[in-house]
């Protein structure tokens, strides 16, 4: 089964409203035409629409870095699934680790998220991923297995046909500390096995699996070599074009 590779670049609270637009520019005339993998930016929400516009018919997708469960109401500072829609993203990131342990969000919103952005016709990215100390203690498997089961729950391969999976050690983002190629392959092998499990063999196979956790122009080609691992979601490095395009253009012997 050949995937084809898909790589994310989450800008995180970062850049004012020039340079989003700016680097959006830059991303177009370096990887707007690209045909080897697909490619998802994240802005922040006040850029989502400026980015779609300057992104507009090239190959670069679109995508929010959180949504609310709820279609609409009182819930002042989040955003609605429709709202993203409704300027043009496309994919929508549910449980990055940053929402899970800065805001608090539970494996049971995280749920929810993830029915709201397959409701609205959103591409969830879905980030699963152990803390240090979970790791230390022998937990990665079953802190894995508890994510993906609460919040696959209930949902068939149909509904999740276009899920994109984001295995993402707490411990690696942002901190420069990679994940060895065999330390994600064991765990992407992991998720995949389950997948396999709980939602059949063909779903597991096609459903593409990202590794994210300080990726950079120098080790993203180490990572690509594992069997499955099928791209990278990418913080720091998105924000420097020339890196970013290295990732996503990644060498395989
Ligand atoms: C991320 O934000 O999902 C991420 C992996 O960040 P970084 O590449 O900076 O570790």
């Amino acid at each position: 089964m050949t995937r084809t590779p898909v790589f994310g670049g989450n800008w995180k609270m970062h850049l004012d409203l020039n340079e989003a637009i700016a680097l959006a520019g830059e991303l177009r005339n370096r990887l707007g035409s690209h045909r080897g993998a697909e490619i998802l930016i994240f802005p922040s929400a006040p850029f989502l629409r400026p980015v779609v516009e300057r992104l507009r018919d090239c190959a670069i997708a679109v995508g929010g870095q959180d949504l609310h469960f709820e279609t609409k109401g009182a819930f002042t500072g989040a955003t609605a699934p429709a709202m993203l829609t409704s300027v043009g993203c496309t994919h929508a990131l549910i449980g990055h680790s940053e929402r899970r342990h800065v805001f608090g969000d539970d494996d049971a919103t995280v749920a929810r998220k993830l029915t709201a952005a397959l409701n609205e016709g959103l591409v969830p990215v879905l980030c699963v991923g152990e803390t240090i100390e979970e790791r230390r203690a022998g937990q990665t498997f079953v802190v894995i297995e508890r994510q993906l089961a609460s919040a696959l729950a209930g949902h068939d391969t149909a509904a999740l046909s276009a899920l994109i999976v984001a295995y993402e050690p707490v411990w690696a983002i942002g901190t420069g500390e990679t994940a060895s190629p065999a330390q994600a392959q064991e765990v992407h092998a992991f998720i995949r096995e389950w997948l396999s499990d709980n939602l059949g063999d063909p779903f597991a196979q096609a459903t593409r699996i990202q590794y994210g956790g300080s990726v950079k122009a120098d080790n993203v080609d180490g990572l690509m070599t594992e069997k499955d691992i099928d791209g990278a979601l990418i913080g720091g490095a998105s924000l420097k074009v020339d890196d970013f395009t290295r990732i996503v253009r990644f060498e395989r012997p």
